[in-house]
C-alpha cells in the first residue's frame, strides 16, 4: 500500500480483486511502471454478481450487530455451533423441500468431486444442517430442548436485487425438542429484542399457524378447490404453483392475487382442536410479555417443513417482497423427516445484510458505527530505527494498548502528521532520552507533551486513556 496509508477507500481497491468481471477497469490498457504504489493495470475482477464484499467502514456495524446477536443468543441459554457450508444436497430437498423456490430454483449446487458421485449444494438456509447434525450427534439423548445458534452466509442463486443477494448473512436460532408452545413465544420475543438492541424502530412481527398433518390436508383441499374455481383469474405462474404448492399462493404479491387471496378460506379457521390450543397459547404468552404482533392468516413461508407457528419480521409500511427482515417458525416433522425420532423444534432466521439496510435507511443512531482509533503511535527522531518503534509497540500491544508503530523511514514531522491523520490519542516519541530509560509521550489533541520512563509508559497511557483501552489492563 506504500506511503499513501490505509483508508477505507485504498483497502477497497486491494479487496475487490478476486473475480473476474467483464467491465474494464479505467486503468486497463494504461502501463505505468510499478513504482510501491498500487497503479498497476489491474486485471478486471470484481465480486461474483449478486455478492458484496464488506469492506472497512462498514464492518463496524456488522461486528456490532453480530456481537449483539452472540450476546443475546448467550443471555438466551443457546450454544454455538457450526455447520458446514455446503451438505448433501439431499439434506436440502428433504429438509427444505423440493417444491419449493429455494430448492428448485436457487439452490447452488456444486459439481460432484468425489468418487461415490456424492452430490452437494451450498446452504441456502442453516435449518436442515442443523437438524442434521442434531441427529447425526444423537442430540436427542441430551437435555432438551437443544438451543443451537449460527450465524454466517447463506447462498441462494437468485435474481440479485436490492435487499436480495446471491450470499447473504443469517443470525440463526434454533431450539428443539421442545413442543411449545411458550419456547414459540420466548424465541419470538427474543427476535423482538434483538430488533430493539440493534436500534431498529418500527418493527412488527407478522404471526400465523399452518396447521399439522392433522388438520393441513383437508384445507390445501379446500383451498385448491376454492383457487380451481377461480383459475381464469389466476396470473400464470400461480396457475402452476396452484397444482404443486398451493400454500405459496396465498403469500403471492401479484397484485392480481389481492382479492381472490382476501377471501380465501383462512387456515385459522380450519384448525384442529390441538394446532388452535397451540395457537391460543403462543398470543397468551405473547400478550404476557407485552410482545406485540400482527395475525397475518396469509403467512405460509415458503418452505415446505413448517408446522404451526409460523411468523416473519416486517418494518412496518415496507412489506412488500424482498422486505421481510426474519423469518421463522415451528418444524415438528422435520427431525423425523431427516433420519431421527420424532421430535419437534422451532427457529427462526434473521437476515442481517437487510437489517444492516434498514438501519441505513431509517438513520437510526447505531446504522454506521465508527471503530476507535489507535490510542498510540510510536514514532522516533531516526528514521531508520524501525527496530525501537516496533519494540516499544510491541510491549504496548501485549499491555492491552492498541498501538501502532511507524515503519516507514520518514521524518518525524511527517511521522507526527501521520499519527494526527490516525486520530491516534498520544504519539511517544522515541529519541535519544531512551539512552536514559525515557521517552517522550505527546498526547495530541491536547498538545502536551512530557518525558516518562520507558517502563512506566503502558501504565501511564493506560491511566490517561482508560475508557479507550483494549485488553488486559496494564498493572
Ligand atoms: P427465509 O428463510 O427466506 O425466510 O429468509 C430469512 C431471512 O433471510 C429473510 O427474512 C431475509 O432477511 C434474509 N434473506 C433471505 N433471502 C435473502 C437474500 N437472497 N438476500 C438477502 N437476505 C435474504
Amino acid at each position: 500500500m506504500g506511503s499513501r496509508g490505509w483508508s477505507p477507500a485504498t483497502a477497497g481497491r486491494d479487496l475487490a480483486r478476486g473475480t473476474p468481471s467483464t467491465e474494464p477497469r479505467s486503468t486497463a490498457g494504461s502501463s505505468p511502471p510499478f513504482d510501491g504504489l498500487d497503479c498497476r493495470p489491474m486485471p478486471t475482477y470484481r465480486a461474483p454478481r449478486g455478492t458484496r464484499d464488506l469492506l472497512p467502514g462498514e464492518t463496524a456495524t456488522w461486528t456490532r450487530l453480530e456481537r449483539l446477536a452472540a450476546d443475546l443468543a448467550a443471555r438466551y441459554g443457546y450454544h454455538r455451533i457450526e455447520t458446514p457450508l455446503f451438505e448433501l444436497t439431499d439434506v436440502f430437498e428433504r429438509g427444505v423441500g423440493e417444491v419449493t423456490d429455494i430448492v428448485e430454483k436457487e439452490l447452488f449446487r456444486l459439481a460432484p468431486r468425489t468418487e461415490e458421485g456424492e452430490a452437494w449444494a451450498l446452504r441456502p438456509e442453516p435449518t436442515a444442517g442443523i437438524v442434521r447434525a442434531y441427529v447425526q450427534h444423537g442430540m436427542q439423548t441430551w437435555p432438551q430442548p437443544v438451543k443451537l445458534t449460527e450465524t454466517g452466509p447463506m447462498f441462494r442463486y437468485d435474481r440479485p436485487q436490492a435487499g436480495r443477494y446471491r450470499q447473504f448473512w443469517q443470525w440463526d436460532v434454533e431450539a428443539i425438542g421442545d413442543p411449545g408452545p411458550a419456547i414459540d413465544a420466548e424465541i419470538i420475543e427474543l427476535a423482538t429484542r434483538f430488533y430493539r438492541e440493534a436500534g431498529l424502530a418500527g418493527v412488527e412481527v407478522q404471526l400465523n399457524s399452518i396447521g399439522d398433518p392433522a388438520c393441513r390436508p383437508a384445507y390445501v383441499a379446500e383451498l385448491t378447490a376454492y383457487f380451481r374455481a377461480n383459475v381464469s383469474a389466476l396470473p400464470e405462474l400461480e396457475r402452476d404453483r396452484l397444482e404443486r404448492n398451493v400454500l405459496r399462493l396465498l403469500d403471492s404479491k401479484d397484485p392480481a392475487m389481492a382479492a381472490l387471496n382476501a377471501a380465501a378460506p383462512r387456515i385459522t379457521d380450519r384448525l384442529c382442536g390441538l394446532c388452535a390450543e397451540h395457537f391460543a397459547g403462543v398470543q397468551t404468552h405473547l400478550d404476557a410479555l407485552g410482545v406485540p404482533y400482527r395475525l397475518a392468516p396469509g403467512l405460509v413461508r415458503g418452505l415446505d417443513y413448517y408446522t404451526r407457528t409460523a411468523f416473519e419480521f416486517y418494518v412496518v409500511g415496507r412489506e412488500g417482497q424482498q422486505q421481510a427482515l426474519a423469518g421463522g417458525g415451528r418444524y415438528d416433522g422435520l427431525v423425523e423427516l431427516l433420519g431421527g425420532r420424532p421430535t419437534p423444534g422451532i427457529g427462526f432466521g434473521i437476515g442481517l445484510d437487510r437489517l444492516l439496510l434498514a438501519l441505513a435507511e431509517t438513520n437510526a443512531p447505531g446504522a454506521s458505527v465508527v471503530e476507535p482509533p489507535l490510542v498510540a503511535v510510536v514514532v522516533g527522531a531516526d528514521p531508520d530505527d524501525t527496530v525501537t518503534r516496533l519494540r516499544v509497540a510491541t510491549d504496548l500491544r501485549a499491555a492491552g494498548i492498541a498501538a501502532r508503530a511507524e515503519l516507514g523511514r520518514r521524518k518525524l514531522g511527517k511521522q507526527l502528521e501521520a499519527a494526527a491523520r490516525d486520530q491516534a490519542h498520544f504519539a511517544v516519541i522515541v529519541g535519544d532520552e531512551l539512552a536514559a530509560g525515557e521517552v517522550g509521550l505527546r498526547d495530541l489533541p491536547a498538545g502536551t507533551q512530557k518525558l516518562v520512563a520507558i517502563e512506566d509508559l503502558a501504565r501511564e497511557i493506560g491511566r490517561s486513556h482508560g475508557a479507550h483501552r483494549h485488553g488486559p489492563a496494564p498493572d
